[in-house]
């Protein structure tokens, strides 16, 4: 199932934020109670392209945003999505603020029966490296407690997992082996939740915001790569949108395909790579940016293969995308 926009305004103005200002503009009525219901029962008995995210995934759905904790009647439809999906896996991704209300909290934990995940981003390892990315004073310390609120809840036998999102960037890259610090220090249980860090992705604010943000792969890859050591201390650790080439061998089986077919790339350099089926290959945009030349097949196959495959895999690669921009725009 795809990704669901459950709300579409947010109490944070993070500089990566793949949104729009458009979206945030919307009327708020488009994500009302009934509406959210309407279309997932339209959703569900098979009526078209009702979400437009991930449409194919059949497995679970992503809760986003703005910030779906701040949806008015965020708990009743929480509550109706769980009854009408009571076996799929649901991850809602939030900047944990809310949470830091233990009583939201308590509440949320009875309602977000398993699988269910919470996605919490943090940006840094102080206050003033994380604003300074969320774009509001005091976000920190209402994140840092929303985690601290869900861990205890987690300990009372509440329903969730919690995974903590680390989105790299050229602001917060230097900031990524505090952070990891910071995380074991004031979490020191690895063992009850997920660390996922994802290289930013060049969409909505981030691509208006992209002169400070850009950040070569090579260059996030080599800083994870340096950290190897304290990533070992995190039982479960995921890599999103990283090409397996840029990152060492022991971190490869970390690495996750997570966006879709048509939002990927796999350059001409890819053509005989031993890894293509199991890599992530290059986002779209970021490809576009030209900064990727760092990457080098792993284990080729044969030269006299090579010159086939190379323009067949480029043509492929191109035409999906080429399909997936048209079918968009149509
Ligand atoms: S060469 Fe291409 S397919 Fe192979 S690991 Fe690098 S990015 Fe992935």
């Amino acid at each position: 199932m795809p990704d669901i926009p459950f709300w579409n305004k947010c109490n944070n103005k993070c500089v990566m934020c793949t949104n729009l200002g458009e979206f945030a503009a919307q009327p708020p009525s488009r994500y009302g109670l009934k509406r959210q219901i309407e279309k997932l029962e339209r959703y569900l008995k098979g009526f078209g392209r009702i979400y437009l995210k991930n449409a194919d995934k059949a497995d679970f759905i992503s809760l986003t945003g703005g910030e779906p904790t701040l949806h008015p009647d965020f708990f009743k439809l929480l509550a109706y999505f769980r009854k009408r999906l009571p076996e799929t896996d649901i991850s809602l991704l939030s900047n944990g603020r809310r949470f830091a209300d233990k009583g939201f909290t308590e509440r949320f934990l009875k309602i977000a029966r398993p699988p269910f995940t919470v996605a919490v981003s943090i940006h840094g390892s102080s206050a003033s490296a994380h604003d300074r990315v969320a774009g509001i004073k005091g976000a920190f310390s209402r994140t840092v407690k929303g985690l601290e609120n869900l861990f205890a809840g987690l300990k009372g036998g509440g329903g969730a997992g919690v995974e903590i999102r680390l989105v790299l960037h050229r602001l917060n890259i230097g900031e990524f082996k505090k952070t990891l610090a910071f995380l074991l220090e004031r979490f020191p249980a690895p063992e009850f939740y997920r660390v996922v860090a994802i290289h930013y992705e060049i969409e909505g604010l981030a691509f208006e915001n992209h002169k400070r943000l850009a950040l070569k792969l090579s260059a996030s890859a080599g800083t994870v790569n340096a950290t190897a050591g304290l990533i070992a201390k995190f039982p479960d650790f995921r890599l999103y949108h990283f090409p397996l080439c840029l990152v060492k061998k022991e971190l490869r089986s970390k690495c996750r395909i997570t966006l879709p077919a048509e939002d990927r790339i796999y350059p001409p350099k890819c053509a005989g790579c031993r890894a293509r089926k199991k890599c992530p290959g290059l986002m779209l945009e970021y490809y576009k940016t030209q900064l990727f030349h760092q990457i080098k097949p792993i284990h080729t196959v044969s030269q006299s293969n090579t010159f086939t495959t190379l323009n067949l895999l480029t043509l492929s690669s191109l035409l999906s995308a080429c399909r997936a921009r048209i079918i968009l725009l149509t």
